[in-house]
């Protein structure tokens, strides 16, 4: 009786994230859809997600996305809106940053514009991933395919299926990587192409993860990364 009046209850306090997805233009809608979807599933984290297009948003959240789209469509309005060094500096202040297909190209060190084309250091300042990206590899809009990739990180792997579809579109490659880049995701056909990378304080994808129906374990794992229970 005594015991139980003293009984202490010891509650589990849920880890708070709060993720942005970066509104300005390409697929934000549906990675959020994944976020809330993972979120849902997943047990002692509570997420916060937001629209995020400006200074203010930024500064409230730990994680951005970065979408697919139009990389140079992309430079050119957050180059407008000074929203490129916002990013720069709220990064370098821990923030983590996801960019999948065109936001990939945003984090590339260095980057060209075809396969002739010679590598240039990226003139979009977010530039920090020691990685070298080759856009439009796979060709035009009507060249764009659905491929299977190997997961090769043991915290995306679900189940034991290492299988993700991915979707490409008009999608870069990543043509390499420095040693100190964490491989996440190979292509099955080729598994010399390197699909999705983590390094740092930065995750990147060439293809398209918001665009697979009912498989959010990249989503999942971007959660995990920004509250700190996977690192690269
Ligand atoms: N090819 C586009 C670019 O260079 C990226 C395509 C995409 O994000 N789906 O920005």
């Amino acid at each position: 009786m005594l015991s139980s009046l003293f009984q202490i209850n010891t509650y589990k306090m849920a880890t708070k994230v709060s993720i942005g997805v970066l509104g300005i233009q390409g697929s934000f809608i549906e990675h959020k859809y994944h976020l809330q979807l993972a979120a849902s599933r997943m047990e002692g984290i509570e997420v916060t997600i937001s629209e995020v297009r400006c200074e203010s948003e930024l500064q409230s959240v730990q994680g951005l996305i970065i979408p697919g789209g139009e990389s140079t469509m992309m430079n050119i309005l957050m180059n407008k809106t000074n929203m490129l060094n916002s990013i720069k500096a709220w990064q370098d202040n821990g923030g983590k940053i996801w960019g999948t297909c065109a936001g990939l190209i945003l984090l590339a060190g260095y980057v060209q514009d075809n396969c002739d084309l010679p590598f240039e250091e990226n003139k979009s300042i977010i530039g920090n991933m020691d990685i070298k990206v080759c856009r439009n590899f796979y060709g035009r809009q009507k060249d764009s395919f659905v491929g299977q990739i190997m997961l090769q990180d043991k915290e995306l792997i679900d189940n034991g299926n290492e299988n993700f579809q991915g979707v490409f579109i008009r999608a870069p490659a990543i043509v390499s990587c420095g040693d100190n880049v964490k491989k996440l995701a190979v292509l099955q056909a080729d598994t010399e192409k390197v699909v999705a990378v983590l390094q740092a304080n930065s995750m990147a994808s060439a293809f398209h993860p918001e665009l697979t129906t009912n498989d959010s374990r990249f989503h999942t794992f971007f959660i995990k990364f920004v509250a700190g229970l996977v690192k690269a």
